[in-house]
């Protein structure tokens, strides 16, 4: 049965800062903290958190006199220095787009080329700032001829990538940036679903000696709630305390928020992403089954809705109409026991990060459309037995995850009950073998078929019947009221006296 696709709603971007040491990222996140955040009274959890909301009113047109509607940007404000490169690799996978600072001084550097690489590879959009422009001798056509030269083109110079002039100093170019960013968001398209219960990232986490375990996360779809089940890989707890990103007591947070909260039992991963459920047992069994996902296995599936089981799918795309094509008709697949669950989506190439993710939230799923993936990707992949596939014809991406949501779907397994037996003697006990002298009380006995071994009506455990013999001859069966040798497969040690449930188990 089909699953009605719900609404969606607009979502604010989700910015990362990156660039070379000393360029400015630090001193241009504080400039637009400092001049676009209401300071509010501290006393929360935690004094600063690693991200934060801003308002920017947007001129209609840009013209100035006229009132512009007021827009929300969430930065990650993650430390920029060169031993935290782990940190802002997370935070681009958690950005819809980045802005990379280049200092008009110093020009393209190396960090600059692996920042760009890094976003590029991540398929990030992104935004050139050129800052510092308020020291003398600065020359921002200069800074542009050479990002021509590491065949980055911009804007003006025979490209298509933003780039403006900034002081991070005097403030100068920063309503442009903010502006923007803001206008390459809406060709994104950026979206959430407003009725479903929030999936998002991890972006730091820390202990705290009173509280207990502080997390901070990005909602990148649904709302969040206080009082929801978070589940971060193994790791499950009720939200007990919900900060927004100025520790301010919220009981509710949307799409692209920083959101601080208390409750999980021990420090997650940071980037890991995360899911969330009001249902507690749904809560217990999705990280229940992600402490036994087995590296080869995919065939576990996540529930995180009552009654739904959830396959994780991890979408990339060569541009960002594809992926939101591709999305529409995953949604399309649902159906009302089995749902994907998108927990990651972007354009750009499969790269290490996206199987990392998908290790995450294990059975997960990579599908890549018009996409490329490098052979070390698959690599890593298989040996974490996360499956990649990549398609090129939409209708071949959807008829295989057709399949693949048949193949998932939990059967139902039912017992049919074929024989009693009660044991009369033990021949011999080697590890897990044990051939066993026994009667038929009830029904029949066959080889092949599973035994529970119940003493004094309690159930003790499960084994096999592998062999059955009568007169030193094997026999293919025994009925009601014989007597018998079997060689019986079980770590329980069977004593006399037991009785023995013959049973097979039939998938509907
Ligand atoms: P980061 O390592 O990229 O975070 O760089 P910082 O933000 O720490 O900046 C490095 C140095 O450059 C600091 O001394 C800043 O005060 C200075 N700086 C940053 N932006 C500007 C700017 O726009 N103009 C001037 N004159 N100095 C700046």
């Amino acid at each position: 049965m089909k699953k009605k696709t719900p609404p969606l709603s607009h979502r604010p971007p989700v910015v990362v800062v990156v660039g070379h040491i000393d360029h400015g990222k630090s001193t241009l996140l504080d400039y637009i903290r400092k001049t676009s955040v209401t300071e509010t009274e501290a006393g929360g959890i935690t004094q600063k958190i690693s991200a934060y909301e801003v308002k920017h009113r947007r001129l209609p047109d840009n013209k100035a006199g006229e009132n512009g509607i007021e827009e929300t940007i969430t930065f990650l404000d993650t430390p920029g220095h060169a031993a935290f490169s782990s940190i802002r690799e997370r935070s681009i996978l958690i950005a819809d787009l980045a802005v990379v600072v280049i200092s008009a001084e110093e020009g393209v550097k190396a960090q600059t080329l692996e920042a760009l690489g890094a976003v590029t590879n991540a398929g990030l959009p992104y935004i050139i700032a050129i800052n510092k422009i308020d020291r003398p001798n600065t020359n921002v056509d200069r800074i542009k001829q050479s990002l021509t030269e590491n065949s980055i083109l911009v804007e003006g110079y025979g490209g298509t990538i933003p780039c403006l002039p900034i002081s991070a100093k005097t403030g100068e170019g920063i309503p442009e940036l903010l502006e923007l960013i803001l206008l390459m968001a809406d060709l994104l398209e950026l979206t959430t679903d407003p009725n479903v219960p929030a999936t998002g990232f991890v972006l730091e986490a820390t202990k705290h000696p009173q509280v207990g375990i502080v997390t901070t996360l990005i909602i990148k779809n649904g709302y969040l709630r206080l009082g929801d089940f978070l589940i971060v890989g193994n790791l499950v707890g009720r939200i007990k305390k919900l900060e927004n990103f100025q520790n301010k007591n919220i009981s509710t947070l949307e799409a692209s928020s920083p959101a601080v909260v208390i409750g999980l039992p021990e420090i997650p991963p940071a980037g890991a992403p995360f899911t969330t459920t009001n249902d507690k047992k749904t809560a217990e069994a999705s990280a229940h089954q992600s402490a036994e996902g087995k590296a080869s296995n995919i065939t576990g599936q996540l529930t995180v809705a009552e009654g739904v089981v959830m396959l994780p799918l991890i979408l990339k795309a060569d541009n960002q109409g594809s992926l939101e094509a591709v999305k529409k008709e995953v949604e399309k697949l649902n159906t009302e026991t089995m749902n994907f669950s998108i927990i990651y989506s972007a354009v750009g190439q499969i790269i290490e990060n996206d199987v990392k993710l998908g290790v995450g939230t294990r059975p997960a799923i990579i599908i890549g459309f018009n996409t490329r993936v490098d052979r070390n990707v698959v690599e890593i992949a298989e040996k974490y037995g996360i499956v990649i596939k990549t398609f090129n014809i939409i209708y071949h991406l959807c008829e295989w995850l057709a399949e693949e949501i048949i193949h998932q779907t939990p059967v139902a397994e039912v017992e049919k009950t074929i024989g009693e037996i009660r044991v009369l003697k033990i021949f011999s006990h080697e590890k897990n073998r044990q051939i066993i002298g026994a009667s038929v009380t009830q029904g029949l006995v066959a080889p092949r078929y599973r035994v529970r071994i119940t003493r004094r009506g309690t159930p003790l455990g499960e084994g096999e019947i592998t062999e059955i013999k009568q007169q030193k001859s094997s026999v293919k069966r025994v009925k009601i009221g014989d007597q018998f040798g079997a060689l019986v497969e079980s770590k329980i040690v069977i004593a006399p006296g037991d009785v023995l449930l013959i049973f097979t188990r039939e998938k509907h």
